[in-house]
C-alpha cells in the first residue's frame, strides 16, 4: 500500500485543512474543511476529486465546508459517533477502536475527548499520519471547552503511545504563541529552547510549522510532558500526579 499524498491548505487566519489522497484508488479526503471554496479550489488545482470528508469535531472552523462540499462532490462525510447530531451531513459514524478505509488506506480511530466531548483522531499508521484536529497542537493542546483535565490527559495518553515518527497534522498554526508559553513551564528544556528558536525563524518567513513529529512533541510539548519532573517542578508541583500538573499547565495557558 502506498502512503497517502497529503496537501496542506491554510484557510482563514490560522486554520489548516488537509487533503489526503490514496494514490492507489484516488480516494481523497478533506480533513476538517473549515471552508468549502478554498478547499474545492485547492482540490481542483491538484486535479484531485474529493470523495470523503473526515471531521474530528463539531466546531464551525472544522465542519463549516461540509454541506457545500458534499453538494458539489457527493462525498461521504465521516465523523464522531458521539457527536453525530452536531456534524452537518454526517453519513458514517466512527468511534474508538474502529477502522475506516479511505480507498486502500486504513485509519484507526481514537476517541480523544477534552476539547469537545465528541472529538476523534484519525491515525493512518502506514502513512505515519495523525489527523488530530484541536486535541494536540504543535507545542500546545486544545482548550477544554467540554472536558476535564483528566479526560484530556487520558486522550493525550492514547496519542503518546504512537510511533515517534508519526506526523501530527493539527488544525491550527498556533505554534509560535504556544512556544512562548511552553518556555515558561519547561524553562530548563534545551530541546524546547532550540525548537522555539527554529519556529521563530520559520514564522519570520511565513513557513508552516505543522506537521511536526510526535517525537518532537514528546520532547518539547509541555501538555504531553505533564509527567516530566522538570515541568512539575517549574509549576510548583514537584511530585504531584500528572493530571494535577496537566490541569495547572492548561490553566496557566488559559491565562497567558
Ligand atoms: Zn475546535
Ligand atoms: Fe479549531
Amino acid at each position: 500500500m502506498a502512503a497517502l499524498d497529503i496537501h496542506q491548505i491554510p484557510v482563514w487566519d490560522d486554520n489548516y485543512v488537509y487533503l489526503a489522497r490514496d494514490p492507489e484508488t484516488g480516494a481523497t479526503a478533506a480533513v476538517d474543511p473549515a471552508d468549502a471554496e478554498d478547499v474545492l479550489e485547492a482540490a481542483a488545482a491538484k486535479g484531485w476529486t474529493i470523495t470523503h470528508i473526515l471531521n474530528t469535531h463539531h466546531h464551525h472552523d472544522h465542519v463549516g465546508g461540509n454541506l457545500e462540499i458534499k453538494q458539489a462532490t457527493g462525498c461521504t462525510i465521516v465523523g464522531p459517533r458521539t457527536d453525530r447530531d452536531r456534524i452537518p451531513g454526517i453519513d458514517v459514524e466512527v468511534g474508538d477502536g474502529d477502522s475506516y478505509r479511505l480507498g486502500a488506506a486504513e485509519a484507526k480511530i481514537f476517541d480523544v475527548p477534552g476539547h469537545t466531548r465528541g472529538h476523534i483522531a484519525y491515525w493512518f499508521a502506514e502513512s505515519e499520519a495523525l489527523f488530530i484536529g484541536d486535541t494536540v497542537f504543535a507545542l500546545g493542546c486544545g482548550r477544554l471547552f467540554e472536558g476535564t483535565p483528566e479526560q484530556m490527559w487520558h486522550s493525550i495518553g492514547k496519542i503518546r503511545g504512537l510511533p515517534g515518527s508519526t506526523r501530527v497534522y493539527c488544525a491550527h498554526e498556533y505554534t509560535q504563541a504556544n512556544a512562548r508559553f511552553a518556555l515558561t513551564v519547561d524553562p530548563e528544556n534545551a530541546a524546547l529552547a532550540a525548537r522555539a528558536a527554529e519556529i521563530d525563524r520559520l514564522r519570520a518567513d511565513d513557513v508552516p510549522t505543522v506537521p511536526s513529529t510526535l517525537a518532537e512533541e514528546l520532547a518539547t510539548n509541555p501538555f504531553l510532558r505533564a509527567d516530566d519532573p522538570g515541568v512539575a517542578a517549574a509549576v510548583g508541583l514537584a511530585g504531584a500526579d500528572p493530571v494535577t500538573v496537566f490541569a495547572e499547565v492548561r490553566g496557566r495557558k488559559d491565562r497567558f
